[in-house]
């Protein structure tokens, strides 16, 4: 199936002059590293804001929000060109029902990806989160069983919820690297990243604010509570992974079959079989076989003659056997 011709990305001349300008600038850097496609797959838990920040990034409502986790099973792709540039950018829905993993979601959405190119996941939490769980860690796994561990190579990972105000009087930096730290710790654990990989595995963070009540700056372009008009800042993130030496994951079936035990051990069945066969089928018949010219009997055989040959009393016979020393 071809894929559909992309709609000119109209949603880039809603923004501010300046996020434009600057917008401008990161694409022509991209065309400059020769990459004139961008495809950004989103994902994380659902009610995180991954669909508000699909609509925030390309300028238009092109992904359905809900208050209320009922997105359906079925990711969307949104393309939109601009100068010769096309931006590719994949919402999906979140991957947990009743406190587990929907592997229902999980394998439509790896369909979903079959044979597409992946630059960038955007992998979305809310920064005003306390708490992890192991649900967070669940669903990293599934991304690292469904795209490989090399996805975190191509990670940015999205806080959205970024105007807060943090509880007690927290500084809001302070806050912010203890939210980062302990996400990146889950991500880390969940990805089965260990500490002497860290450095391959730079997981930058970038902060969100959706909210349509979110500041504005003197050029009316959304800003965090630093001052950072964040869209430009977070597609200058984007940029940075594209640019950050590793590959872009093409999503094949081998990829998505993935290093699953059950499946590794499968084409070694037909070998244990006939190691099987040959060492320990074989074996017990030899063994059989020279027993039986051997003229040596079964144990069994061996008592059932006993008894019956030497005419003792059965009973006798029998307790004496089990008890040797009576
Ligand atoms: P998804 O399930 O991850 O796609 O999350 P949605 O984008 O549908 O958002 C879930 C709810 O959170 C909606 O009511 C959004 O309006 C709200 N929301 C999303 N992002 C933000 C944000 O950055 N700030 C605030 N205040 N609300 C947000
Ligand atoms: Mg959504």
């Amino acid at each position: 199936m071809a894929a559909p011709i992309p709609r000119e990305w109209v949603g880039l001349q809603q923004f501010p002059a300046a996020t434009q300008t600057k917008l401008h600038e990161l694409l022509g850097k991209l065309k400059e590293e020769n990459v004139s496609t961008l495809t950004i797959l989103v994902m994380g838990k659902g009610g995180v804001g991954k669909s508000s920040t699909v609509n925030s990034i390309v300028g238009e409502r092109v992904a359905n929000v809900s208050a209320f986790q009922s997105e359906g099973l079925r990711p969307m792709m949104c393309s939109r060109t601009r100068a010769g540039f096309t931006l590719n950018i994949i919402d999906t829905p979140g991957l947990i029902e009743g406190g587990y993993i929907n592997e229902q979601a999980v394998e439509i959405i790896k369909r979903f990806l079959l044979e597409k190119t992946i630059d960038v996941l955007l992998y979305v939490d809310r920064l005003d989160t306390y708490r992890m769980d192991t649900l967070d860690e669940q669903v990293i796994r599934a991304i690292t069983n469904s795209l490989g561990k090399a996805i975190w190579r191509r990670t940015l990972v999205v806080l959205t919820h970024a105007q807060l105000s943090p509880p007690d009087g927290i500084d809001y930096n302070d806050f912010l690297a203890r939210r980062s730290e302990s996400l990146l710790r889950y991500i880390r654990s969940g990805a089965g990243i260990g500490k002497r990989e860290y450095a391959d595995f730079p997981l930058p963070i970038a902060l969100a604010e959706n909210s349509g009540r979110c500041k504005t700056n003197e050029n009316g372009a959304k800003i965090l509570p630093d001052g950072t008009p964040w869209i430009p800042n977070l597609m200058k993130e984007i940029t940075i992974v594209v640019s950050n030496g590793s590959k872009s994951i093409h999503v094949d079936q081998k990829l998505i079959d993935g290093p699953n035990p059950n499946n590794r051990w499968k084409k070694y069945i037909p070998l244990i079989l006939a190691v099987q066969y040959f060492f320990v089928v074989k074996g017990i018949r030899r063994a059989i076989h020279s027993d039986i010219s051997n003229g040596k009997l079964d144990d069994w055989e061996q008592r059932y003659r006993d008894l019956v040959g030497s005419g003792n009393p059965v009973d006798q016979k029998v307790s004496s056997s089990r008890n040797p020393k009576a």
